[in-house]
């Protein structure tokens, strides 16, 4: 493949494969379960990845994918899978055994959490340390000699906090463990966690990598050494494999991720800009924006664009809250994000999550995924709702 490719053109070109018998110069959905196998009396490997004999073990549609992201982000290797917390559970089983111990940031998509905190430790006797995975010393103090993963997510789900991979990375290698980096806030052409050290990069591709909030999917990259090891376990053994029609659907997708980062990144500061101003507003924490905790980090790590997730709160009561909710026209109050439209979510005060999360959180909060409706719109739709229940 040539590596030279610029993003949106690796984007457009990466991973297709085009189809030889009708000339058709998009790659069919090979909705096979079986490959023919040569009757040649080569040998056959039943339970390998590198062959087409069962679309357990390997399908055109997820190479496609595979190799777009690869060209895309510069990775060496990719694995893809039906969900983003299958590609999670893929590297975790991976890479730990009974006894191992993991860093986990304490701030992270709640199925990570309760995999750790449950999953792993009750059942596999893996055990885990939560901190918080943007203070890097932090990091460095929970590390032990058993260490042999550290996990985090950058933004931080939800609080956009951004870890230092740069120097987390160092701690892992320092103490022979791996850093996997849940980058799914950013999408893959924000932040490139492997060219700062990471050794593995997760998305939730049912984010923004898809985009059209219309399939699940996962993904982990790397060095070929480790994603292989993760195939062969997690999807040949386990079986979570992503189905060729939504790996269609997500490749589809994936044509138009940088362009959709571009236009998420340029509404999303535009929107921040505004709640920051605004006189309704508590709080407003956003990567792009000077006054983010970590915005110097952000302006190293990511590459001018901060992607289209925020975390905020409006003033007034409990009933404000849920009014100012109700009274939205165009952004809708529901989960995931990295979708084509405004996604708003709300954690209320008795949410069972708020004391993992800095102090300012802890009175409730909303996490807002900025979509592609013009700017000027979603801003019109929170000045209205603020509007609507008293406190614009
Ligand atoms: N990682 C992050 C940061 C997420 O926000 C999510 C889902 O919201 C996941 C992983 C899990 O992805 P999926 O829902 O595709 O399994």
């Amino acid at each position: 493949m040539d590596t030279s490719m610029k993003i949106q053109t690796a984007a457009v070109h990466g991973g297709t494969r085009k189809d030889d018998t009708f000339g058709a110069i998009n790659t069919p959905i090979y909705m096979t379960s079986n490959y023919r196998i040569p009757t040649d009396g080569s040998p056959v490997d039943w339970s390998g990845i590198n062959s087409n004999i069962y679309s357990r073990n390997r399908n055109v549609n997820q190479m496609v994918i595979q190799d777009k992201l690869c060209a895309i982000t510069g990775a060496e290797a990719c694995a893809v899978f039906a969900s983003g917390v299958a590609a999670l559970a893929g590297v975790f089983i991976t890479f730990l055994n009974s006894g191992d111990h993991a860093v986990v940031s304490k701030v992270c998509y709640s199925a990570t959490n309760l995999l750790f905190k449950k999953y792993l430790n009750e059942k596999y006797n893996i055990e885990v340390t939560f901190v918080d995975t943007t203070d890097t010393e932090a990091v460095r103090s929970a590390v032990k000699s058993n260490t042999k993963l550290i996990h985090v997510e950058t933004p931080g789900n939800p609080t956009t906090g951004i870890c230092d991979i740069d120097e987390v990375s160092k701690i892992a290698h320092g103490s022979n463990a791996l850093l996997s980096v849940d980058a799914t806030f950013a999408g893959a052409v924000c932040i490139f966690p492997l060219k700062h050290g990471a050794d593995l990069e997760l998305h939730s591709m049912t984010k923004y990598i898809n985009g059209h909030g219309d399939s699940l999917g996962g993904c982990v990259m790397g060095k070929a050494e480790l994603i292989n090891q993760i195939k062969e376990l997690a999807m040949v053994n386990f079986g979570g494999i992503l189905s060729p029609f939504n790996a269609w659907l997500i490749s589809r997708g994936l044509i138009t991720h940088p362009l959709r980062m571009k236009q998420h990144s340029e509404s999303a500061l535009a929107v921040a800009e505004f709640l920051e101003k605004c006189s309704a507003v508590r709080f407003v924490c956003y990567p792009g924006l000077k006054s983010h905790p970590n915005y110097d980090r952000a302006v190293k790590l990511m590459n001018g664009q901060y992607s289209g997730m925020m975390s905020f709160d409006i003033i007034g009561d409990e009933k404000a809250h849920q009014k100012f909710l109700d009274s939205l026209k165009l952004i809708t109050h529901a989960v995931s994000l990295g979708d084509v439209e405004s996604l708003i979510v709300y954690y209320d005060k008795n949410s069972d999550k708020l004391p993992y999360y800095p102090e300012i959180y802890r009175k409730g909060f909303f996490r807002f995924s900025i979509g592609l409706e013009d700017p000027d719109d979603i801003i019109k739709d929170i000045k209205h709702a603020m509007e609507t229940c008293g406190i614009l």
